[in-house]
């Protein structure tokens, strides 16, 4: 058997146990330290200078404490983007607020402006303002920034950017996550880049920074002694996990180049055949963080995942839709049949940055062979 090939590996730097063993030495092994610090500086950096970005032990927190800093609260309705994982909503029900879902448009896959807008006339017209709009980079890709962030303004609704899988995307320059009132991105082990665990917050401004800081440390009052005033959480970053961060920050760029190869790769492979890949739209640089291509059928799809998988090697089809998921159904949804028709024939490719094009031509073949 040939070794296993995943969706999405961790690909170290080597240099991730130089700053852990840093955070042995100095014995910072808390939520708090210098590789905090430095970790959040660089990424500030990356991301253009402008933000403050508050480290975090996962990217769901980073949401989550995005919902709590806009006062999204009981009986609230936030519109959020169907086609995701299931981690952009839950925070919204952790606050017991009402997801109204949005489907996709087809050149990116994100959030449909036009249904956006008229979800939200719906809203004003039946019931109340929604509290928030939160919008994905799904697989890497940009949503359409400037429309949706036309509407958010035109209505006056925060946007919250779910860019977990989005680090080191860009439109018209600008680096994804820097977009929203607030920005998230993860560094699970399957992202782009990783912490193994962990996550951001990307802020205004340093208010909003200390506010987010606040709520993730347990919400402590001003005081000798512990005073609390506010529900809070513990979602702070790990010094030590931080460490891995600066190691894995180090060679980002040289993830993105392997990721938009690999992308590369299967186009140039497999387009011919009938396979459709989602190209950027113009000023768009995705990062490609998994290829996802689309089959003609789902029958079609399923034996290419199926023949993969009996030869080791991993794929996985494109989100299923909040919208249809059980735990969700019950909730409003503005559709439009394109997220649905990706769940039944979208299939993500393996897209780890170290795949060698042994590998991937090796992948390719076993798809071209199964083709219907
Ligand atoms: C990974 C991911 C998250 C959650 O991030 P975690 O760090 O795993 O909590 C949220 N949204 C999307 C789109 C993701 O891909």
């Amino acid at each position: 058997m040939n070794k296993k090939i995943w969706l999405s590996a961790p690909h170290l730097s080597g240099e991730e146990q130089k700053y852990v063993r840093d955070a042995f030495k100095t014995n910072w092994l808390a939520p708090k330290g210098p590789n905090i610090d430095a970790f959040e500086t660089d990424l500030q950096n990356y991301l253009g200078g402008k933000k403050e970005i508050v480290a975090l032990n996962s990217g769901t927190a980073a949401i989550h404490l995005a919902m709590v800093l806009l006062g999204v609260t009981e009986g609230d309705e936030v519109l959020c983007q169907s086609l995701t994982f299931a981690a952009t909503v839950n925070p919204i029900i952790y606050q017991g607020a009402n997801p109204v879902f949005i489907d996709s448009e087809e050149e990116t896959w994100n959030m449909c402006p036009v249904l956006l807008e008229k979800a939200i006339k719906d809203s004003i017209s039946k019931r109340k303002k929604p509290k928030a709009i939160i919008a994905v980079h799904l697989y890497g890709m940009p949503f359409k920034v400037k429309k949706i962030k036309e509407i958010s303004k035109k209505y006056a609704i925060p946007l919250i950017e779910d860019a977990a899988s989005a680090l080191g995307s860009e439109v018209q320059g600008e680096k994804c996550g820097t977009f929203g009132d607030y920005g998230i991105i993860s560094f699970n082990g399957n992202k782009i880049i990783t912490t193994s665990g962990g996550g951001i917050l990307i802020t205004n401004d340093k208010e909003q920074k200390e506010k987010a800081i606040f709520f993730a440390t347990q919400a402590q009052d001003n005081t000798p002694h512990y005073q609390h005033s506010y529900i809070g959480y513990n979602y702070r970053m790990s010094n030590v996990l931080a460490g891995i961060g600066r190691g894995q920050l180090a060679v980002l760029n040289d993830r993105v180049k392997a990721r938009r190869r690999n992308f590369e790769f299967y186009k140039r492979e497999l387009k011919e055949s009938g396979y459709l890949f989602l190209e950027e739209l113009s000023g768009v640089k995705s990062n490609r963080w998994l290829t996802c291509m689309l089959t003609n059928t789902f029958e079609e799809r399923e034996k290419i995942r199926k023949t993969l998988l009996e030869n080791n090697i991993e794929t996985r089809p494109l989100w299923k839709p909040m919208h249809l998921q059980p735990i969700f159904q019950n909730y409003l949804v503005f559709t439009n049949g394109i997220s649905e028709n990706l769940f039944s024939k979208g299939l993500c490719l393996p897209s780890s940055s170290d795949l060698t094009e042994k590998q991937l031509q090796r992948i390719c073949s076993i798809i071209l062979k199964h083709t219907i």
